[in-house]
Order: C-alpha cells, then structure tokens, then sequence
C-alpha cells in the first residue's frame, strides 16, 4: 500500500498506530489477508474503502488486537499489540483504544448510560472524570432524551450513535469505526462525521474508519482502497 505515495514529512507527522507484514486466515474458510505496510498519524484521520466481503472487519479486528495476526506485528505508538498476552490485550483495547462495532455490540437490556460506562468500569477507568463529556457528546449526536432508555428499546440509528459516543469516552489514543454511519443519513449522519474527525483532530488520536459509501470520501484526511493495502 502507499507504495506510490511520497511518506508523509517525518517532522510534522508522528505514527500513532503502524503495522508490518500483517497475514491472516481465519482457522475455518478460505479468506486470507496479507497487508504490507499501514500507519496512521496522531490527529490524522483515514478513510478505508472497499466493496463488503473485501476484508475491512478484518483488518479492524487485526490493528485492534482483537485477532491476532499469523505473521506481522501491529504498534500502537511503540507498544507491539501482536506480542501481548490475550488479557493485556484486552486490557490495552478498554484502555487505549476506541471501537464502534458494525453490529454496535452493545447490551439490550442496560440503559444507554450504562452501555456507555461498561467499558470504562470493566477497564477499570474512572467514569465519573467523564460524565460531563458522555453528557456533551450525547446531546451532540441529539440523543440526550434517550439517556435512561434501555438501548433494546431504540432504533438502529440511535443504537448506532450510542455506539459513536462509547468508542470516544474514554479518550482513546486510536478510533476504529466499522461502518459507523450505516444506519444514519442526512444530518444524523454528518453529525456522527463531524464528531469522530473533531475529536480525534482535538486531541491527536488516530481515526480509522472503514466504508464502502464514496460520500464519506471528504471527511477524511487520507482516503485508501482497500485493495492497495493488500501485499
Ligand atoms: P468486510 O468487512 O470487508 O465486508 P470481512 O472482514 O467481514 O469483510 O470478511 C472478509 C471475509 O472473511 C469474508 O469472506 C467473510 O466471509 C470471511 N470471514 C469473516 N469472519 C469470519 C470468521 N469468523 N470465520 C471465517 N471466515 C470469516
Ligand atoms: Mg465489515
């Protein structure tokens, strides 16, 4: 991938997240994945593009520690995720990294306010230092009316927001957002965009967001096929 493009000036831009040599397979079925070189930049924001069934879940999973690559290493700045145990793996997920699922993963029968805190208090963070920000980012995605409602009880675009804001509460060093606007348009959806980019702009973290919807394209600083990443 990038193998055209010129690297970015090393002064200005620092790597958050980078992988090297990556390959997988699942254990059952045929899909493979072999990706040469990614990175992405503290503040920068990515765009990853491709048709479904390309891979990007995948990918996702792999630069999140959440599967564990055959061959390859993934760094969030200079830690090897590919080289921690599963529960430090874990532990680095809840603590550092942000993830908005395609199937939102939350649980139906707790409150979007518990949906959102879960993580934190399973990581072992301090939920009370950010009530006031899940507050401002819940009413920035206009879902403060929905605050004690059970999340089994919303539609899919609301579940979807409730899914944006926990990826972000915790401040996270890098956001990973599969699809985070699926269910969203019109002007829920330029809200969920605005949010993601604004805040990873604001406090330097890395955004990766994998679509297949060429409308995105604009919101990015950086857009790439997914099919470029594949070596
Ligand atoms: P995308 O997100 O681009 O739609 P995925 O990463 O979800 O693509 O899937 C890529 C390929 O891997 C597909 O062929 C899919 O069927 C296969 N796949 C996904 N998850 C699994 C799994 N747990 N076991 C086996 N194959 C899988
Ligand atoms: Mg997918």
């Amino acid at each position: 991938m990038w193998k055209k493009a010129a690297r970015p000036d090393p002064v200005r831009y620092t790597v958050m997240l980078s992988a090297r040599d990556l390959q997988f397979s699942y254990p059952q079925g045929e899909f493979a994945l072999s990706v040469g070189e990614f990175y992405v930049g503290t503040g920068e924001t990515l765009g990853i593009m491709g048709p479904s069934g390309a891979g990007k879940t995948t990918l996702l999973r792999l630069l999140s520690g959440i599967l564990l690559p055959l061959h390859g290493t993934v760094k969030l700045q200079d830690d090897d995720i590919s080289k921690l145990p599963g529960s430090a793996r874990r532990e680095m997920r809840l603590k550092k990294l942000g993830l908005v699922f395609q199937d939102f993963a939350l649980l139906d029968y707790l409150s979007v306010e518990d949906n959102l805190f879960l993580p934190m208090r399973l990581g072992g963070l301090p939920v009370d230092e950010v009530r006031e920000r899940a507050q401002e980012l819940v009413a920035k995605l206009d879902m403060a009316q929905h605050w004690g409602r059970l999340t089994g009880e919303l539609s899919q675009g609301e579940r979807q927001r409730v899914a944006v804001v926990r990826s972000l509460l915790h401040k996270p060093l890098a956001v990973f957002a599969d699809e985070p606007t699926s269910s969203l348009d019109g002007s829920r959806k330029e809200a969920v965009m605005e949010l993601l980019t604004a805040d990873a702009k604001a406090r330097g973290a890395a955004l990766i967001v994998v679509t297949h919807d060429a409308e995105m394209k604009r919101w990015f600083d950086r857009v790439v096929d997914f099919s470029s990443l594949k070596s």
